[in-house]
């Protein structure tokens, strides 16, 4: 195995030291380090994360290939500086099955650009009727840990009482997509003033906020372990709030795109802006910013949704939900919080690994520790051009606004998956 000095570079913001790299871990850290045998790379300036870990990446992989694959997709973290992702469930045939997740464990391992985690669906086919075969995929060699029929909300109060209880006998989680879907028929984006001025149906805040509401009473109720995907309102904050103080057992994510852009954007009538949930006003953005700072909001994940160009250039209603975003959440988060490489390490590394407890990862480097790491350059500016991303789709909200930060390398044990910016196979 190869070993890399890197020297000057500052570990998580702190102040700049040398980081030695071998055998797969961080051998050492401390100023002056030498090894003649090491390839040096010069980090001065650059800022050392613990390797980041998307919670919620969708790689299409089975069935949608022509928008991404577990290769192509995992190419793209790594390049967005992640070292681990979790694959969602709805892929055709839906990864509802011990088969299906050893598949894309499979493939994930063979691309070895990241590790890939997948997650199981909760119900067969995504129908939100039966419930899937949670223990098999649980005992599978995926070692599935979290449950979710993301794209669809597990609607059934039932049902997802029952994935509650059977989850707890083994410490999983179950991931729900909130959307209460009979608020929500016919929904184009968020319903309020743009969506009246444009006269397309309203996808309401209450849809989400409900659904949480319910899941988090659930939840306690059964003892079980919740994590709400892409929160996107600033009623959802509050329901999380008082859910976390009463001591309820739920983690949250918001995506970089939730976070930046808003609703204003569907007056465009570009379909690069269609997302599920839609995107919503300033003052949820504004909540949702101040949660991901305190706490309430645990995380930051992609939400990476790649869609071929027929399903995303045509009309706005005919269009798929889903924006690309592996490689540019970094800049975003950058971009809305600011150089807390602190905070952006523990939310966009730290606590996505110990929601998911794969281990290994969201580590700050430090000697002994698995050398999954990624360096990043804040002071670099970017200009996002569609056709260079490693992505197999376009569909990124982001083409030609110039960004902040630059991944410079990322690290899977130890091994280079990006050196100089560029993906290194
Ligand atoms: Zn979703």
């Amino acid at each position: 195995m190869s070993s890399y000095l890197i020297s000057n570079v500052s570990v998580v913001g702190a102040a700049p030291t040398d980081l030695l790299i071998r055998d797969g871990v961080v051998a050492a850290v401390g100023a002056g380090l030498t090894a003649p045998d090491a390839t040096v790379l010069d980090g001065t300036g650059l800022v050392a994360l613990p390797g980041l870990v998307d919670l919620h990446t969708h790689l299409r992989e089975p069935g949608r290939e022509d928008a991404e694959t577990v290769e192509s997709g995992s190419r793209a973290a790594a390049l967005g500086g992640y070292t681990a992702v979790c694959a969602m469930a709805n892929t055709s045939p839906v990864a509802d099955t011990a088969g299906v997740v050893e598949q894309v464990w499979r493939l994930g391992r063979e691309a070895g650009l990241v590790d890939v985690q997948p997650i199981g669906a909760v119900t067969v086919g995504l129908a939100g009727e039966h419930l899937a075969e949670l223990g098999a995929m649980a005992d599978s060699a995926a070692r599935v840990r979290i449950f979710s029929d993301d794209g669809h909300c597990v609607a059934d109060p039932r049902l997802m009482r029952r994935a509650l209880e059977y989850v707890k006998a083994f410490d999983g989680i179950i991931a729900q997509h909130a959307e209460e879907p009979r608020l929500t028929e016919g929904a184009q984006m968020h319903e309020g003033e743009v969506s009246a001025r444009l006269g397309l149906t309203g996808w309401p805040a209450v849809a989400e906020e409900a659904i949480i509401a319910r899941d988090v009473l659930l939840t306690e109720h059964v003892g079980s372990r919740l994590h709400v995907c892409h929160v996107s309102t600033a009623g959802s904050v509050e329901v999380l709030r008082q859910a976390k103080a009463r001591g309820i057992r739920v983690t949250a994510e918001v995506t970089p795109h939730h976070l930046l852009l808003t609703d204003s954007r569907a007056e465009t009538y570009d379909p690069v802006y269609k997302v599920n949930p839609p995107l919503r006003t300033a003052t949820d953005i504004a909540a949702l910013r101040a949660a991901l700072a305190d706490g309430v909001i645990d995380i930051v994940a992609t939400d990476h949704a790649p869609h071929a160009v027929e399903d995303k250039e045509c009309e706005w209603a005919y269009a798929r939900p889903g924006m690309l975003g592996l490689e540019t959440a970094l800049s975003i988060v950058l971009d809305v919080l600011g150089p807390q490489w602190d905070l952006i390490a523990e939310r966009m590394s730290r606590a996505p690994a110990r929601i998911a407890g794969l281990e290994g990862h969201g580590l700050d480097p430090a000697p002994g520790v698995p050398a999954n790491l990624t360096l990043v350059d804040p002071a670099a500016r970017r200009t996002i051009e569609p056709a260079e991303l490693a992505s197999r789709s376009r569909n990124t909200p982001y083409a030609r606004m110039t960004l902040p930060g630059r991944i410079v390398a990322t690290f899977l044990r130890g091994e280079p998956t990006v050196l100089d910016g560029k993906a290194v196979r």
